[in-house]
């Protein structure tokens, strides 16, 4: 039985890989807005701060994974979308990195099929690599909320890979999911936006492989990431999007 915790867990990805983990009779921490072990809005430092001492209490052997899933989507307003998204989880992984060294644990992160949407040179992405909220809060409020999530997604992405050294020596190993459409509250919220719902549903109907995925589907593979099976699986972008990815940047990888 392996202890995890986990942001975002009560809806959508988060929830069903929640399920999955416990049916597998493992032991799951969730910290979120909403439900779950440990409400807290990860939002704000103090709230962040919060969710890590609960978790540090209810862990004190050690976490054999974190999995930072809570996010909102580009239609929330972008000071909180680069709030959460990025430093919901960067802030909430570095805070257990003891914890996780000590069972040779892992990270996964959730980033996004979007994430290359925004150039890894954009002032929004090098503020949030630069480490200082109040920046990167500033940088995302003059910007477009689509810009903002697949920035974060791209700085989650970029963090993690500047880090993995260091985080492997620490005895951690990290990676990163990259979700396409997956229907859930999220996404719902972005079908009823009056100016990306059409965005979306247009992109939806070029997925090579389906128009978009279950949770469940996304769960799949996170949870195999997280696995022992995935023992050399470290500092990894885990493409999860019908093939869509591949489409729109097939001279790339
Ligand atoms: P969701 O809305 O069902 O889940 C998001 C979770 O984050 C919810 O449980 C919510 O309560 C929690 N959350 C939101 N704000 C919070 C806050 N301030 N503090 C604490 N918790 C908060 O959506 P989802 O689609 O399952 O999203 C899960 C992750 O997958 C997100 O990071 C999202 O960006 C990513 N993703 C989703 C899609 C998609 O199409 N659904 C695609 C790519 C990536």
């Amino acid at each position: 039985m392996k202890l995890y915790a986990m942001t975002g867990g009560a809806t959508g990805i988060g929830a069903a890989l929640r399920e999955q983990l416990q049916r597998a009779g493992d032991q799951v921490i969730s910290i979120d807005i909403k439900e779950g072990d440990i409400i807290a809005d990860l939002s704000t430092s103090s709230g962040r701060d919060s969710a890590l001492a609960a978790v540090r209490e209810r862990a004190t052997d050690g976490l054999d994974g974190f999995i930072a899933c809570a996010g909102l989507p580009p239609v929330a307003p972008p000071r909180t979308i680069a709030a959460v998204n990025y430093f919901g989880a960067v802030d909430l992984a570095t805070g257990l990195q003891d914890l996780l060294g000590k069972r040779r644990g892992t990270v996964l992160l959730v980033s996004s099929n979007s994430a290359p949407m925004t150039q890894t040179t954009h002032p929004l992405v090098q503020a949030f690599l630069a480490g200082d909220e109040a920046a990167a809060l500033a940088a995302a409020e003059g910007e477009h909320g689509q810009t903002v999530y697949s920035g974060s997604k791209c700085a989650l992405v970029l963090w993690m890979r500047r880090n993995v050294v260091a985080w492997a020596k620490a005895g951690v190993r990290v990676n990163a999911v990259a979700p396409g459409i997956t229907l859930t509250p999220l996404a719902d919220q972005v079908f009823k936006d009056p100016e990306l719902g059409d965005l979306m549903r247009q992109f939806g109907a070029s997925v090579p492989w389906g128009e978009a995925a279950q949770p469940d589907q996304i769960a799949n593979v996170m949870r195999f990431m997280l696995s022992d099976e995935a023992d050399f699986v470290c500092g990894s972008v885990f493409f999860v999007d019908g093939g869509s990815d591949a489409m729109l940047r097939s001279d790339g990888f």
